[in-house]
């Protein structure tokens, strides 16, 4: 077998300065003002590091509960009405109008993105304070998107691209409060999933060896943004981020949601609810969760679940994406993906790397 291809995974970055004059300087002499550009050895995309800004940044307290926090009675999540309010599952794919799995309950998404998409609520709890979620009752949320996807992979196999997705709070997206998942599974890939078929795979045929698996060699020889384990699960600050405090949790060798154990979820949702307190510790309150699969027998793409901090969900707050990331098409962030790992590490136990 060929050795793994570095020149495929190059870690590269370019430090560039911007040359100002700070407001009220005497005399007008420049200070110099870092940036790094880092290329993702994944996609090849770059993004920067403005540093500068984070000096201003300063320590962030958690913003206050939103009003809806006490709404119950209107939220179509919560128990009893969510039996009223949300749609039934296809008797094609369940002989109950819902899946259930301890308490997280797994209904079809209103509005959905797909063929086939659903909504996978964690538990009865209408709001829940970054950082004080229930591992278990993740777990369980996860489950009950692993066995919908399931049912849709019997119904249809040719629905492959399989994907769990997560807005939390309406600041990153969530149209509700109420902690919940996105489930997906279509036979047309987005973006992001058709990329990375064709890229893992590509990397396969001319390196023998795995894209993710390679990478994580990388990371844990080189040591400066992994964080710690979960079960099977390492985690990691992205190289190169495209979102604030972007947190990868890799699982190597594993190309199927299909086939991982009860366990391996339950590993997963303890590293998740770990990343809750991380960012909770930042002073933020909302961020995007995403993992997708091919779920071929031939797709080398392994698992890798992403995390990414987005704007508070709180008054007047200064959003995250600007006309750089949506004209220029590349994400400036502030602070260094290694000072991330270091700030992330102590919600892990020291064993865990
Ligand atoms: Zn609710």
């Amino acid at each position: 077998m060929v050795k793994e291809n570095r020149e495929e995974l190059e870690f590269r970055r370019v430090e560039v300065a911007a040359r100002i004059v700070e407001p009220g300087e005497p005399g007008g002499r420049e200070t110099s003002k870092p940036v790094e550009i880092r290329y993702d050895p994944v996609s090849g995309r770059s993004c920067r590091i403005t540093f500068a800004r984070a000096a201003t940044e300063g320590e962030k307290t958690l913003p206050p509960p939103p009003p809806t926090a006490a709404e119950r009675a209107s939220c179509p999540f919560c128990r009893p009405q969510v039996e009223r309010l949300t749609p039934t599952l296809s008797p094609q794919l369940s002989d109950q109008p819902r899946l259930k799995r301890g308490e997280s309950l797994l209904f079809p998404n209103l509005f959905p993105y797909g063929r086939y998409s659903a909504v996978s609520v964690v538990d009865d709890n209408h709001f829940v304070e970054i950082g004080t979620a229930d591992a278990a009752a993740y777990a369980d949320c996860l489950l009950n998107c692993v066995d919908y996807l399931h049912r849709v992979m019997a119904a249809d196999p040719e629905a492959v691209y399989l994907a769990i997705t997560q807005n939390h709070l309406p600041a990153a997206g969530g149209s509700l409060v109420h902690p919940h998942l996105q489930v997906h599974a279509d036979r047309i890939p987005a973006n992001l999933p058709r990329f990375l078929e064709t890229r893992a795979n590509a990397y396969h045929a001319a390196a023998g060896s795995y894209l993710f698996s390679d990478y994580l060699a990388h990371e844990k020889q080189e040591q400066s943004r992994l964080i710690g384990a979960s079960g099977e699960w390492h985690w990691l600050a992205a190289f190169a981020p495209e979102g604030f405090f972007e947190l990868w949790a890799i699982r190597p060798g594993s190309c199927s949601l299909l086939e991982l154990s009860d366990g391996e979820f339950s590993a997963l949702a303890d590293g998740i609810t770990r990343v809750q307190k991380f960012y909770r510790s930042l002073g933020h309150n909302a961020y995007n969760l995403g993992m997708v699969a091919c779920e071929k027998p031939d797709s080398r793409l392994e698992l890798r679940l992403r995390m990414v901090v987005r704007s508070d969900y709180a008054e007047w707050t200064r959003n995250d994406i600007t006309g750089f990331e949506t004209m220029l098409g590349e994400m400036a962030t502030f602070s260094a993906p290694e000072e991330t790992a270091a700030r992330a590490r102590k919600f892990w136990p020291a064993s865990g790397s």
